[in-house]
């Protein structure tokens, strides 16, 4: 009887032991949660939208889903962010002037500059569909327009997959570059240096075109966005190396706005949102989606976004980003 007793009382004991280790462990998570520096998402890449209408060998952010948010939903999740911190907002694709002709994308820009007073609206879109209506309608609300152009000769866009039937790239870029101008709107232009197009001499044009940037990526491998098997597309023969994009940069040096990006810089630097407001953490070499911030908020949702804060600021992800702060001549 005595034996069964003690018996019971250290099978007691040790359940208590269990549990205080147990609230122990979960105190010094909750503390460890606590002291962590807070990510502050100053500037968000919304990606609302993996449609495109064009076929990038290279694309890293493909059309796995067809998924829209409503309107309502996405402007719930940019209080959200501006409540968190949020300064600046990119929208960006696929291609973000393809979901109902644009419109959704120019609703979204209204909202956050006129409602929730973002200092920065910023767009990444390939110029294929932007009509001057739209910026008579929306350019009012935009910061900054990037066009992508990785090439100044058509047959190189071709190849890459840089286009869609007939239309030129190199015109249409010309047409939003002079809209930009007549609208009031930064124009920036973004390339990816890659196989096709790493020999190119792009100074001319770059000097006539004159943008307020030149972003220059180096093509970036994603594991299920553009390698292995999930993928959909197989960027491999895009890829160059650390060397040949140098020598890129070198032959470009005197363009003045030029502002390199090399993968080392690009993979975690950037605050991605998805087409469901997750976040996604690049720093596996593939995107890892958090929760929507939807569904548990914005510092929940970051803790899972991958975001190096450090390498956002090396890589002069603050910068003058609003018209204001440029000081526009025209
Ligand atoms: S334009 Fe952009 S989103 Fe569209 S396929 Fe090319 S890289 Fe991808």
């Amino acid at each position: 009887m005595f034996i069964q007793f003690k018996m019971q009382l250290f099978a007691l004991l040790d359940a208590l032991c269990l549990l205080l280790k147990r609230i122990l462990f979960a105190y010094k998570s909750l503390e460890e949660a606590e002291s962590e520096p807070k990510i502050v998402p100053k500037s968000v890449n919304y990606h609302f939208t993996r449609q495109c209408n064009y076929e990038c060998g290279f694309c890293f952010h493909t059309a796995k889903t067809s998924y829209l948010l409503s309107l309502e939903d996405a402007k719930v999740g940019l209080q959200l962010l501006k409540d968190a911190g949020m300064e600046k907002i990119n929208f960006s694709g696929g291609e973000p002037f393809l979901p109902k002709r644009g419109a959704h994308l120019g609703e979204l820009a209204k909202f956050c500059k006129s409602d929730l007073k973002l200092e920065s609206v910023t767009i990444v879109s390939n110029g294929s569909l932007i009509t001057e209506k739209w910026f008579r309608n929306y350019g009012d609300y935009v910061d900054i327009l990037a066009v992508s152009c990785d090439s100044f000769c058509e047959e190189t866009n071709k190849a890459i997959g840089r286009g869609q039937g007939t239309k030129n790239h190199i015109e249409q870029l010309k047409r939003v570059r002079d809209w930009c101008k007549k609208y009031q709107v930064l124009f920036k232009i973004n390339t990816v240096v890659n196989t096709y197009n790493y020999e190119e001499d792009m100074t001319e044009q770059l000097l006539e075109l004159n943008p307020i940037r030149w972003k220059v990526f180096q093509c970036l491998l994603l594991e299920g966005e553009n390698v292995g098997p999930e993928a959909l597309r197989n960027a491999e023969r895009f890829y160059i190396s650390n060397e040949l994009f140098n020598e890129f940069l070198e032959r470009h040096k005197s363009v003045k706005c030029l502002v390199p990006e090399s993968n080392e810089k690009m993979q975690n630097s950037y605050l991605i949102l998805d087409e469901y407001m997750r976040f996604l953490d690049c720093t596996a070499g593939s995107k890892q989606p958090s929760k929507s911030i939807l569904d548990v908020g914005v510092s929940n949702a970051l803790l899972f976004s991958g975001f190096d804060e450090a390498m956002f600021k090396k890589r002069g992800g603050i910068y003058k980003w609003s018209k204001e702060a440029n000081k526009l001549s025209w």
